[in-house]
């Protein structure tokens, strides 16, 4: 199947519109497929499965003879060596895999290449950790041996979301598979080319059959049949919190235990001693990184009030400078995923406007930009109140809202009072103060004079309160996907 505009305005291919079970393609149940639209454009560039629950089924089927049978029996250093070379096919194959990634989503091409590394890099480092995850030995009664393993669950369930597919893919596959689970992934119906590459890429490896399947489609039907499906034992998703509570339902009526990533609202404390030359670039790039559309995204910012003016000021000059393009302008943002994304961004505009938030600053579209794109401009709000929706829920799109704070004990409040609490920074050229506050900021990840939205391979990620629960990223990633059994020998 021919993917038509990509990028470079050559034609790529993605593998198939069918569903992938046992390291090959095979149309969907229904026949049905979905058109995929270039977020750059409108227009249709190629179509997926429409995949449905007896899809699933087989699918599942398919991951439980696997990982009893071919998968189940390879030692952890093998499991480990093929996801190794995985990572090498990747980067050998990053050119194509970047232009798919970059038309499927619309970001800068830039953007994508790294996305497609980081996705290599996650091979990389679960494929070496693979045989490091040590159980431990327990001190015990008198006359036993008693010890702790770390085993793979089974089959795990695997629903990503449009806005880093690539990224995800590794994200979610690579410790799963490493600790030696067999995979069913469901990819999001707005994005979801890279992914099916890299499924024929990971056949390619050496994986075998049925230790990756993947069901493409919607998620009230693929998804949902996953997330309630008997034959699997666990279950990681990331994506929106309304959907991630359907999912850990289903996962509680079943009886397994679940990851969920469910986004944030960011908060960046800015003290009246922070180092402006510094946070500004930063600032700027943690809200238009992937046009917002990143759980992680530094969408708040609470200033010192004696720091506002100066924030605001220098906030406008570098956002003013701020340009959203396709893919191949390589701008620093491109457009969002879909129409609906669009109409979102757009109803907080009119929020604000209706609420009259001032507009500290605005970026421009690029004149080239396809009109039926999905384009939005680039904006920052303040002061906002902090008890203001823009303050308090997930843009998901680059809108960056500025809120003011008086002294340590207010910022510790305002940057902790909101539903989410998934990444923080603090930035302050006095270290005792950074510490305390950075310590008390509730969140799976804080930053100190510095902000990394989205990257970090090795770095535990995840959420508190409706953030989510579980950690991706670094080893303790790989403890996730596994379950522990203590053994207990009696020898006299
Ligand atoms: P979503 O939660 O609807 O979709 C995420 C994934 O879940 C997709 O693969 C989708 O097909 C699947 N899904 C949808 N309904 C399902 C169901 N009933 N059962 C099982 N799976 C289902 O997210 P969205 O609609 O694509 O985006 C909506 C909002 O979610 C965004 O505006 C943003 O706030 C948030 N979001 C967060 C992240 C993140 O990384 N945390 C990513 C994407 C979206």
């Amino acid at each position: 199947m021919n993917v038509q505009n990509d990028a470079r305005g050559a034609s790529v291919t993605a593998a198939s519109d069918g569903i992938f079970i046992d390291n090959g393609w095979r149309a969907s149940a229904s026949g049905k497929t979905l058109a995929v639209l270039a977020p750059a454009t409108g227009r249709e560039i190629t179509r997926i499965a429409d995949g449905t629950a007896a899809d699933i089924d087989l699918a599942v089927e398919a991951a439980r003879r696997a990982f009893e049978g071919a998968w189940g029996g390879h030692s952890a250093t093998e499991r480990g060596r093929i996801l190794q070379r995985l990572a090498q096919i990747i980067t050998e194959n990053e050119d194509e895999l970047t232009a798919l990634e970059a038309t499927d989503t619309g970001k800068p091409m830039s953007q994508a290449r790294g996305d497609v590394r980081a996705c290599a890099r996650y091979f990389e480092y679960y494929g070496a950790a693979a045989d490091k995850v040590h159980g431990t030995q327990i001190p015990f009664m008198q006359g036993y041996l008693a010890v702790t393993e770390h085993l793979p669950y089974g089959v795990t369930g695997h629903i990503i979301p449009w806005n880093l597919p690539a990224q995800m893919f590794g994200r979610t596959i690579a410790p799963a598979l490493a600790m030696g689970n067999a995979c069913v992934l469901k990819p999001a119906e707005d994005a979801c080319l890279s992914p099916i590459r890299l499924c024929e890429l990971a056949a390619e490896a050496g994986l075998p059959p049925g230790a990756l399947n993947c069901v493409p489609g919607r998620g009230e039907s693929a998804g949902a049949a996953l997330s309630g499906h008997r034959g699997i034992d666990y279950i990681s998703f990331t994506g929106s919190p309304q959907v991630g509570e359907l999912v850990q339902i289903a996962a509680a009526k079943n009886h397994i235990g679940c990851t969920l990533e469910l986004g944030g609202k960011s908060p960046q404390v800015i003290f009246e001693d922070a180092d402006l030359d510094a946070a500004i670039p930063v600032i700027v790039t943690a809200i238009t990184v992937n046009a917002g559309q990143t759980c992680s995204a530094g969408s708040r910012v609470l200033v010192q009030e004696g720091l506002k003016d100066a924030l605001l000021e220098r906030l406008a000059a570098a956002f003013s400078e701020v340009v959203a393009g396709p893919p191949e302008a390589d701008c620093k943002l491109g457009p969002l995923v879909n129409a609906t994304q669009k109409r979102r961004v757009e109803r907080f505009f009119s929020q604000a406007e209706a609420d009259g938030i001032p507009i500290v600053a605005e970026g421009k579209i690029a004149p080239g930009a396809d009109p039926e794109g999905y384009f939005v401009v680039p904006r920052v709000y303040g002061p906002v109140p902090h008890d203001n929706v823009l303050s308090q829920e997930e843009v998901f799109g680059p809108v960056l809202s500025v809120v003011t704070f008086r002294d340590e004990a207010e910022a510790i409040e305002k940057a902790n009072d909101t539903d989410y609490g998934l990444v923080g920074a603090v930035w302050s050229k006095d270290g005792s103060r950074a510490m305390r506050v950075a310590r008390r900021i509730v969140a799976g990840q804080v930053f100190v004079n510095g902000y990394g939205a989205g990257g970090g391979i090795e770095l535990p990620f995840g959420g508190m309160k409706k953030s989510g629960h579980g950690r991706e990223k670094g080893f303790e990633a790989l403890l996730d996907f596994s379950t522990t059994r203590t053994l207990v020998v009696k020898h006299d």
